[in-house]
């Protein structure tokens, strides 16, 4: 049996989610497919469990993309105030952790079952467990599944990026964009811990599990946050932003004295501490371990006092500004999102439609508009998905 609807969404994520209750809130009939058994499951697992749902900060240059001013119209048509009053709406509790970023206070399948309850309220047609066998387009879009074929004159492809394959993501949004004729910036995978070798692995491995504040550089951008070592090498806070902007091939800096004078600080401690063994005076500006293997590395094994100046200076050049060349990414098994997607340049960019062919939509991270870490992603999917969805 054939089954007509106003609008065919494909991904019950979080912009497929929004997409469909801000049509059918104007009264179309939708369809949200997915061919998990759960819609929304990356909102469960996202923020630890707690979800970033959105930032207090969100502007333009905090998303990635090769049109950088494109995602302008969709975040400022439904901004991070318009998701809050719709948490609070719902009665779920938040909070700031830092940076802007807000977070439940309790379980992120609070955000799930808002969405979804939102949808219910509006009728969607939601249906999970659905295996899409192909989509085609003749004036109305034509949507098989295994059990039927559904038919509409608006389609939204919103079943995101290629990070996390474990949990069902695929590049199916890119492969229906090519089919019509949309051109796909090559994704690459984003917000990821990074890998090295050699004489940079022999030092971090043994270090994994200690954090400090770093600035993490790469290209033109810099985060001060707080940076992990890995058994592979690099992760926390601010390599994961780094690596959005990292190249392979190319270096990243670390500052690993954040708001300091590198070689200041040495000096002034070697003033203080002159007996001190150095790896216990260096302990004073770094974590134990930290400060353990760099003393192994760049200061002869004697006290502050009888450090010389030559040893300081290369040390204090390194911890200012650390230059490391990653061997690579963790991948998509890690990464928190996915660069690249569908290229803005075929995309109207006030609903997120097709250019070339009318009533096809894409949404949230199947697009090449990649955020920061720490809500943007969400409030992309959100923003995106509000355009489609007031739109259809
Ligand atoms: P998704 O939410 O991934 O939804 C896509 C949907 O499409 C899924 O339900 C999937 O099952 C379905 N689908 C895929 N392929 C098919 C197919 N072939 N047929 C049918 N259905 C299909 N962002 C934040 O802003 N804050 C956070 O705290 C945060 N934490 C994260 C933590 C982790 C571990 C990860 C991996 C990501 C996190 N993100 C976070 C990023 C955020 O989850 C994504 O950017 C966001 O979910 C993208 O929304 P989307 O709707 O485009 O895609």
């Amino acid at each position: 049996a054939v089954q007509e609807y106003d609008a065919i969404i494909l991904g019950a994520g979080a912009a497929g989610l929004m997409a469909a209750m801000t049509a059918g809130a104007r009264g179309k009939r939708v369809l949200l497919l997915d061919h998990a058994e759960e819609a929304g499951k990356k909102i469960l697992i996202s923020g630890g469990g707690r979800c970033n749902f959105t930032n207090l900060n969100i502007a333009p240059d905090r998303f990635i993309s090769n049109n950088p001013a494109f995602c302008r119209a969709a975040l400022a048509g439904y901004t991070a105030a318009d998701f809050v009053a719709l948490v609070q709406k719902h009665g779920i509790a938040f909070h700031e952790k830092t940076l802007g970023q807000l977070f439940c206070d309790g379980s992120a399948r609070a955000i799930l079952a808002m969405l979804l309850e939102e949808c219910a309220a509006v009728h969607i047609d939601l249906r999970l467990g659905q295996r899409v066998t192909g989509v085609t387009h003749d004036g109305r879009f034509r949507v098989a599944t295994a059990h039927a074929t559904h038919t509409a004159p608006a389609l939204v492809l919103a079943t995101g990026g290629l990070s996390i394959p474990k949990m069902g993501a695929t590049d199916f949004a890119h492969r229906i964009a090519l089919q019509f004729g949309l051109p796909v910036i090559p994704p690459r995978a984003g917000l990821v811990p990074l890998t090295f070798a050699d004489d940079a692995l022999t030092l971090m491995q043994p270090l994994a599990g200690v954090a400090l504040d770093c600035v993490a550089r790469a290209g033109k951008a810099a985060f001060a946050e707080a940076m992990l070592f890995t058994h592979r090498g690099l992760s926390g806070p601010a390599i994961l932003q780094a690596s959005s902007y990292w190249n392979p091939g190319e270096a990243i800096t670390l500052n690993l004295l954040p708001g300091r004078d590198a070689n200041a600080s040495l000096v002034a401690l070697r003033e203080a501490r002159p007996k001190a063994a150095a790896h216990n005076a260096l302990a004073d500006l770094l974590p134990a371990r930290l400060a353990t293997a760099l003393a192994a590395a760049y200061l002869p094994p004697r006290t502050m006092a009888e450090q010389p100046g030559a040893a300081l200076r290369k040390l204090a050049q390194m911890l200012g500004g650390w230059q490391l060349t990653p061997m690579g990414t963790e991948g998509y098994a890690k990464a928190e999102v996915t660069l690249g997607g569908i290229d803005t340049a075929a995309l109207s960019q006030r609903d997120m439609q097709a250019k070339s062919v009318p009533g096809l939509f894409v949404i949230g991270e199947a697009v090449d508009v990649t955020g920061w870490l720490g809500g943007y992603n969400f409030q992309w999917a959100w923003s995106s998905g509000y355009a489609a969805g007031a739109a259809i």
